[in-house]
């Protein structure tokens, strides 16, 4: 999951409980991401979790499951998880999560609607690019085809998500190709909202070496545009779908629903 500096939870998720379910992350070699860099991976004991919901404020409606990954600690750890805040917190109605495509991709589809059903309703999911050469580059360890099949078996589990994309990710003069192969990978599943990120090269990671060296060039803030612009026009959903720019590292913020405000978001974005 893609992830800063600092750590920039979800806007919606702003006036919700935090849970922590891990801590560091179980992947950590994202060549763009320096925030576990020195931390190490570690799950969150349950009888710690259920303590932490035992001292909760029993009327709580919504609740994020903190870490990288959550979803890295696999089925019967994540359904004892939501089983310990129903008990503990019965008004609950939400429960949240980051999420990796190679954690999703240990889930059968049996088991996401079980934990859907057991309260997890909706998922942050770090797509990045829909680029195999720049998921590559940067690392991500997984692939388009991965990304395209987890996200339909989601739609199949009936498990909601939304989609954190990162513009700036392919460099240099890749603007508008790596937007549309981004859109089309988008175009294949139904995803709540497409979230946008824009790169930024972090001291102490590979990409920053990557920079130094003049193996990767980074794009200017003009194709930055371009490409947001670019997925505006090539995002084809057929469910209503929200657009969003509005995390903290973004050079612009705009939001809207996808396609009926296309035309209103990209007036705003080239004003
Ligand atoms: S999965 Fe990658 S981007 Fe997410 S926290 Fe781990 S190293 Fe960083």
């Amino acid at each position: 999951m893609n992830k800063n500096v600092t750590i920039h939870y979800p806007q919606d998720e702003m006036n919700t409980v935090l849970l922590p379910v891990t801590t560091g992350c179980s992947y950590n070699k994202c060549s763009f991401c320096s925030m576990y860099k020195d931390e190490k991976y570690s799950e969150v004991p349950l009888r710690d979790i259920e303590m932490i919901l035992l001292h909760g404020y029993k009327y709580t409606e919504k609740v994020f499951l903190t870490g990288a990954d959550p979803m890295a600690i696999g089925f019967h750890k994540m359904k004892a998880i939501l089983d310990l805040i129903a008990k503990h917190l019965p008004y609950c109605a939400r429960v949240a999560s980051y999420a990796a495509i190679k954690s999703i991709a240990k889930y059968s589809m049996e088991e996401l609607s079980i934990l859907h059903n057991a309260g997890l309703r909706l998922l942050y999911i770090g797509f990045e690019t829909g680029r195999d050469d720049i998921l590559e580059l940067m690392n991500k360890g997984h692939t388009v085809e991965d990304a395209i099949q987890q996200g339909k078996k989601l739609n199949r589990a009936k498990l909601p998500f939304n989609t954190i994309i990162m513009y700036g990710i392919a460099g240099e003069g890749q603007a508008r190709d790596n937007a549309i192969a981004t859109a089309e990978m988008i175009n294949q599943f139904e995803t709540n909202k497409v979230i946008t990120m824009n790169l930024i090269v972090f001291a102490g990671t590979k990409l920053k070496t990557m920079v130094e060296n003049h193996t990767f060039t980074q794009a200017s803030r003009n194709e930055r545009l371009i490409e947001i612009q670019t997925l505006l026009e090539t995002l084809d959903p057929e469910k209503e779908m929200e657009f969003d720019t509005t995390h903290p590292t973004n050079i612009i913020r705009i939001k809207g629903k996808l396609p009926k405000e296309r035309q209103r978001l990209i007036r705003q974005l080239i004003n």
